[in-house]
């Protein structure tokens, strides 16, 4: 039977709903557009009903009620995801988790907050007390905690303190399931895995705590360089230096420059850049390997200095560059990928064999302390077909693909549903109302 969508605003007050045509649409999407399959395939999912609670009571009554009446449930914290991730494949009610945004401890190392914070506004309140986030996607003006951990990697400080999955960094999350009484569930340590990265298809972070660092004294850094392979050189020394402070450091190659405003009003045409964040006792050593390698400084900022047209380091780098690219050249998309350890001649043989088809940006992190290099090329995007040879090009040079066009959880990595994440949603989620149709691995027993 067809649900009456203002019945259940009614049900649900004074919780805030809205079924307008507007509301819906405005938070059923992501940037899924930046994958032009995507954008043809998903355009049109539409959630029933927005449903925005004021806090966990109100919360835990609309999964309730969701849960009664085998209603879809989808989390929504910023809807900055890339993949459609918090657009509502089966319709339903998409939950606006915005509101639940209060820091609730802070102490040496550590912090607890609510799921739908704002992570920069959560970094104001850490700042404070000289400590900052390890690291934070490039989108965190706008992107929440809660999305960042179940839909987001890394970013901007992976060079330090690598990923979401890397042990450590997230030390717990409590957990809203849609069980038959929902209920709350503390995970910690390896067992919060369980919920990173899953898309919120087995259960809602109502809460995280995660490892800090030191607040650092970080100055913006542009260095140019002759050409790519000088580039990787650089950010390789930079990156596997432990006496060397950096909180960001990426490569692109010259052909990046015009599709990136800022970058092709700022930095000489022609040169590969390196994009880093460097700590102030560090910049001094920094300096002296660009020039070593033939490179210099094309682009230099202090901490709090306002420099008019460019934006922080960071918002060039992770899918910021694409956002630019896309920006300035509509035919523009994106791949992601993992380099093999000696990732140098790979770089160089992928770059050489795809051209300008595939302008190069690489993205550095250090995980289990090896430097490792991560690619999100531009893709000049022709047709389906092409894009898997591309893929089958990038494998063949031993690259792992991270597939960005698709919304399918287990086609975007691993190729297979991560068992410890199934495994939690065979118990937090027994009717599939989470997100559902975004892990076939545990598809939609009750929902839709
Ligand atoms: P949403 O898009 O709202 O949600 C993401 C996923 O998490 C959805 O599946 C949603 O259902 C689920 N979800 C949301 N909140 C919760 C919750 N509380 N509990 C359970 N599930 C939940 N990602 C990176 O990792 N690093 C980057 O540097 C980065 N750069 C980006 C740059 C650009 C220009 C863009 C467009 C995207 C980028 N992203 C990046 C992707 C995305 O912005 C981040 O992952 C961001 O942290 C997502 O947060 P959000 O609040 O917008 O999540």
């Amino acid at each position: 039977a067809s649900t009456d969508w203002a019945h259940v605003a009614a049900d649900l007050a004074p919780i805030a709903c809205d079924t307008g045509e507007r509301e819906t649409r405005r938070k059923s999407r992501d940037y899924y557009w930046f994958s032009p399959l995507l954008k043809a395939e998903i355009d049109d999912w539409r959630a029933d009903l927005i449903a925005t609670p004021a806090d966990l009571a109100e919360l835990e009554t609309l999964v309730a009620y969701c849960v009664a009446h085998r209603l879809p449930i989808t989390v929504r914290g910023a809807g900055t995801g890339n993949y459609g991730q918090c657009m509502p494949r089966h319709g339903g009610v998409v939950v606006d988790l915005t509101r639940l945004d209060r820091v609730l401890s802070i102490g040496e190392g550590t912090f607890r907050a609510q799921g739908g914070i704002r992570m920069y506004d959560l970094e104001q309140e850490l700042n404070r007390t000289g400590q900052e986030l390890r690291f934070f996607p490039s989108t965190w003006r706008s992107a929440t905690l809660g999305g960042f951990i179940a839909g987001g990697t890394t970013g901007c400080g992976a060079i330090g303190h690598g990923t979401l999955h890397t042990p450590g960094n997230v030390l717990a999350l409590k957990i809203l399931t849609a069980g038959d009484t929902p209920t709350l569930i503390e995970l910690t340590g390896a067992e919060a895995q369980a919920a990173v990265h899953a898309y919120g298809t087995n259960g809602i972070i109502v809460e995280a705590e995660l490892a800090l660092a030191p607040l650092g004294r970080w100055h913006d850094r542009i260095y140019a360089l002759p050409d790519l392979g000088a580039a990787m050189d650089l950010a390789d020394r930079i990156g596997r230096d432990r006496t060397l402070a950096k909180k960001q450091l990426a490569v692109v190659d010259a052909a990046v420059i015009p599709l990136v405003r800022p970058l092709a009003e700022t930095v000489p045409a022609g040169s590969a850049l390196v994009l880093a964040m460097i700590g102030e006792d560090s910049l001094a050593s920094a300096d002296a390997a660009a020039n070593e390698l033939g490179g210099s400084v094309a682009f230099a900022r202090a901490p709090g200095e306002k420099t008019g047209l460019v934006p922080a380091i960071y918002e060039m780098c992770w899918n910021h560059t694409t956002l630019h690219a896309i920006g300035r050249d509509k035919s523009i998309s994106y791949l992601q990928c993992g380099f093999p350890a000696d990732y140098r001649p790979v770089v160089l043989a992928v770059a050489a064999e795809l051209g300008d088809e595939m302008p190069m940006h690489l993205e550095f992190a250090t995980i289990d302390g090896e430097l490792v290099c991560f690619g999100i090329p531009l893709l000049r995007f022709t047709s389906a077909e092409r894009l898997a040879q591309i893929h089958a090009i990038l494998r063949s040079h031993g690259c792992q693909v991270f597939n960005p066009h698709t919304y399918v959880l287990e086609n975007g990595g691993m190729q297979v549903a991560d068992p410890q994440q199934l495994a939690f949603r065979r118990t937090s989620d027994p009717h599939g109302l989470f997100n559902p149709g975004k892990m076939p691995g545990w598809d939609v027993p009750d929902a839709a």
